[in-house]
C-alpha cells in the first residue's frame, strides 16, 4: 500500500521487535502512566490498552491519581484503576503483572505513590517517552525527546509492526487526541510533516478530529471561564523586559471559582498571547503543595528553570515543578528565578 511506506523508522527496527516479542510472551500486562494524566498520557495508554486487547492480552491501566472530565470520553477511561483511592490494590496488580509499560514519564518519581510498587515488581518494564533524560529500572527503552507526544510513538510502534492495517478507531481516536493536546491543537512543537502524515493515516481510520477538538477543549465549566478570567484580569504580572509573564492562584481563589481538577488546564498558555512574552508561569496552591507550571516560546529552556527551582523539568518549552512550602515563598523563589535568568531571557526575544 503506498500511503504506508511514507514514515521514517523512529523507532529502533530492533526495539520493536524485541517489544512485540515481549508481548507475545506476557499473559499480564499493566499500562501505567504519570501524576495528574494528560491528554497523552491517556491517549497513549488508551490506544496501547486496546491494541494489547485485540492481541487478547490481560491488560489494565493504572494511573496515579485522577484525570480531568473533559478526558473521560475516551473509549475505556471508565476502565482505568486509580492508584490512590486503592493503593493496595495497585500494589498487588503491579506485583503480579509479568510485562509493565510506562508511558509518557521517563522516571518513577513522575508516578508518585505507585514508584515503589513499579520498582519492586519482578515485571519485565519498557518504557516509552519523549521526555529528557529517561532513567533507570525499564528492561526497554523507547526514548525520543524529538518527537511531540507519546502517542506519535505509540502509532509509531504499531505501524513499523505493521498493525496499522488492523487498527481500530479508538485507537486511532485515542492516539489524535493525544498527538492534538501536546501539541497545544498542533500549534507548537508540531512543524514535523510526518505529524501530519499519521493525521492522515488516523482519518482514513475515520475519525473525526473536529469532534475530538470539541470534547476535549469545548467540554469546560462556566466556572473555569470565570476563573480564567478573574486569574488573567486579578492574578497577572507581566515583566517586560524580561519577555516574562506570572499567572498564580491560592487555594482561596480557586474555592471562590469552584474550582474542579482540569479547571486550570491550559492557562498557563494564555499569558504567551501576550506580544512579547516568550516565558509563562502559572503558579497554582494544591493541597499540600504548590504546582508550578512553564511554558516558553523560541529557545528559553523553560525545563532548566524549572529543575533549578522547583525540583521538577520537562521539555524545552513545556515543563513543570513542585513546591513544598507556602504560595508566597513560592512567588519568591520565582523572583529570584528570574534574576538568574535575567541576561537570557533579556536576550532571547528574536527581533523582528
Ligand atoms: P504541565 O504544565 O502541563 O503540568 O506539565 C508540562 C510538562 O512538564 C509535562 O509534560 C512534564 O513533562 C513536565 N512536568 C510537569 N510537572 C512536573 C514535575 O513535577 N516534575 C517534572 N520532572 N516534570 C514535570
Ligand atoms: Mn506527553
Amino acid at each position: 500500500m503506498k500511503f504506508t511506506e511514507s514514515l521514517t523508522d523512529v523507532i529502533e527496527p530492533g526495539k520493536v521487535e524485541q517489544i512485540m516479542r515481549a508481548i507475545n510472551d506476557a499473559n499480564q500486562i499493566v499500562i501505567t502512566t504519570h501524576l495528574s494524566p494528560d491528554g497523552d498520557a491517556l491517549g497513549s495508554s488508551l490506544a496501547l490498552c486496546h491494541f494489547l486487547k485485540r492481541e487478547g492480552k490481560k491488560v489494565r491501566i493504572i494511573v496515579p491519581n485522577s484525570f480531568p472530565y473533559f478526558l473521560k470520553w475516551m473509549k475505556g477511561a471508565g476502565e482505568i484503576s486509580v492508584a490512590e483511592y486503592n493503593p493496595e490494590a495497585a500494589r498487588h496488580i503491579l506485583n503480579h503483572a509479568d510485562l509493565i509499560f510506562s508511558l509518557d514519564y521517563n522516571i518513577p518519581k513522575r508516578v508518585g505513590l505507585m514508584a515503589s510498587m513499579l520498582e519492586e515488581s519482578p515485571a519485565l518494564k519498557i518504557l516509552i517517552d519523549h521526555h529528557l533524560f529517561p532513567g533507570n529500572g525499564f528492561n526497554i527503552v523507547v526514548s525520543h525527546p524529538e518527537i511531540s507526544s507519546t502517542s506519535e510513538l505509540i502509532f509509531r510502534l504499531l505501524f513499523q509492526a505493521n498493525r496499522y492495517g488492523e487498527m481500530s478507531q479508538a485507537e486511532a481516536e485515542c492516539i489524535y487526541c493525544g498527538m492534538m493536546t501536546d501539541t497545544g491543537g498542533f500549534t507548537y512543537n508540531s512543524s514535523d510533516p510526518e505529524i501530519f502524515e499519521i493525521i492522515s493515516l488516523l482519518l482514513r481510520k475515520e475519525i473525526d478530529k473536529d469532534a475530538i477538538y470539541s470534547k476535549v477543549f469545548h467540554n469546560y465549566s462556566a466556572e473555569r471561564f470565570r476563573l480564567l478570567g478573574f486569574t488573567l484580569s486579578q492574578r497577572m504580572e507581566i515583566y517586560p523586559d524580561l519577555h516574562s509573564a506570572l499567572i498564580w492562584l491560592s487555594k482561596e481563589d480557586q474555592e471562590q471559582f469552584r474550582f474542579n481538577k482540569g479547571d486550570t488546564e491550559g492557562f498557563v498558555n494564555y499569558p504567551l498571547s501576550i506580544k512579547g512574552i516568550i516565558f509563562s508561569t502559572f503558579i497554582r496552591e494544591d493541597d499540600g503543595l504548590i504546582k508550578l507550571s512553564f511554558r516558553s516560546q523560541q529557545t528559553f529552556p523553560c525545563n532548566e528553570f524549572a529543575s533549578d527551582f522547583f525540583n521538577g523539568g520537562g521539555h524545552l518549552n513545556a515543563s513543570g515543578g513542585e513546591y513544598y512550602g507556602p504560595l508566597d515563598k513560592a512567588l519568591e523563589i520565582y523572583g529570584e528565578g528570574l534574576k538568574k535568568y535575567e541576561e537570557i531571557l533579556k536576550r532571547s526575544m528574536n527581533s523582528d
